[in-house]
């Protein structure tokens, strides 16, 4: 086994009807499985929520009822904001366990915590719950994923950091020295508790591939490297990493990802500062530092698809594009449109990059909208 190795991310899986997250294309997955498998990787992180809670069902048919359960890890987590009082610590996990078909978690994690979710994970003595399951056999390591600030990063450790196996922490090189989800920081906190850190958004939710031309000239000038292989070598050199996680939407990314960790190739000092240029040349063409994650969606009564809207904004700001304004006119034909927030700030907490929606949407509607 490699020693920093690929992850499979059920949170981007193909789907049949690209609106509908339920609509998981199973016969793509499932060769997609089998491939990863064949590569001698074992680690999918699937969550409660992930796809409309189609996630780990779809594991069930894909994974466990296909291979041996010694074969394969499973992450999962429980959805802290779904938590009302400590005995739905239980509920929601025995759900999750019988989803996925299994008898124990190979890690169990406490999802999305921040400085919002803190609150409700230690009022519902949710770590106490891990700690518990771990005893009994029921989680062989436990910990949580994690969306804030190293400060509060450090204090979380601070206070669990003895029960605490793994954290799961964003780490790409857009967001190594941002001071919002601040990377390179929370990096440091979990190494200074010794803690295992799993990589997420490696790629950023694809915002490391999908590029604007000019910055991908600069990586074709520097080298042959796929962008997305950029990405994926930055967050696998760095120390303490044991998981890179990738949200794989196909099977030929699959094999991309793959490769690269096959022959996993550490990141050279010059090539650092080459990435720590990319980024600030991302950053430039970047308009809303989404990272299409999705978790906006289901909190707004409105319905409205927040990162499709904020995919199609960040779009236009690089290319102006009449297509861009078609999109838009499909996506809200259906679905409600920017100006349709009321502001009624549900969505704040759950964003991952701590984004302030409603005044972000108030530019689109202005941009697409003309509102
Ligand atoms: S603030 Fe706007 S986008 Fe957010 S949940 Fe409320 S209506 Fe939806
Ligand atoms: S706005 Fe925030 S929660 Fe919604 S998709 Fe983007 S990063 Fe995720």
């Amino acid at each position: 086994m490699k020693d920093t190795i690929l992850g499979f991310g059920a949170m981007r899986l193909p789907q049949t009807d690209a609106t509908d997250p339920k609509t998981i294309d199973m016969e793509e997955f499932t060769d997609m499985v089998d491939y990863y498998m064949e590569q001698g990787f074992d680690y999918f992180d699937t969550s409660y929520a992930y796809h409309d809670e189609k996630s780990e069902k779809a594991l069930k048919k894909a994974l466990v009822e296909r291979y041996p359960r010694e074969s394969f890890r499973i992450c999962d987590k429980i959805p802290t904001w779904l938590l009302t009082n400590e005995k739905d610590n239980d509920k929601l996990v025995n759900i999750m366990l019988e989803r996925l078909g299994i008898e124990y978690f190979d890690v169990l994690l406490i999802h999305n915590i921040n400085n919002v979710f803190i609150n409700i994970a230690e009022s519902c003595n949710s770590f106490e719950y891990l700690q518990k399951l771990k005893e009994e056999g029921k989680a062989k390591k436990i910990g949580f994923s994690y969306h804030d600030k190293a400060d509060l990063l450090e204090e979380v450790l601070e206070k669990y950091g003895d029960i605490i196996d793994v954290v799961q922490i964003q780490l790409n090189y857009l967001d190594w020295n941002s001071q919002t989800v601040q990377s390179k920081k929370c990096h440091k906190v979990c190494a200074k508790y010794g803690v295992e850190i799993i990589v997420m958004e490696p790629i950023k939710g694809g915002t490391l591939v999908n590029v604007a031309d000019s910055v991908k000239e600069q990586f074709q000038d520097y080298s042959d490297a796929s962008i997305a292989e950029w990405a994926l070598r930055f967050a696998g050199s760095q120390n303490n990493v044991s998981i890179v996680l990738s949200g794989m939407g196909s099977l030929e990314q699959m094999k991309e990802n793959c490769e690269t960790f096959n022959e996993f190739k550490p990141i050279t000092r010059d090539e650092h500062r080459f990435l720590m240029k990319m980024a600030r040349e991302i950053k430039k063409t970047l308009a809303i530092d989404c990272s299409y994650c999705g978790y906006c969606v289901k909190e707004c009564e409105m319905g409205i698809p927040i990162p499709d809207l904020f995919n199609l904004y960040n779009g236009e700001k690089v290319y102006s594009l009449v297509s861009n304004h078609a999109n838009y006119g499909t996506i809200t034909a259906t679905k409600a449109p920017a100006s349709a927030c009321t502001e009624c700030g549900s969505c704040l907490d759950i964003c991952t990059q701590q984004l302030d929606i409603p005044e972000l949407l108030k530019d689109v509607s202005k941009l697409f909208e003309g509102i």
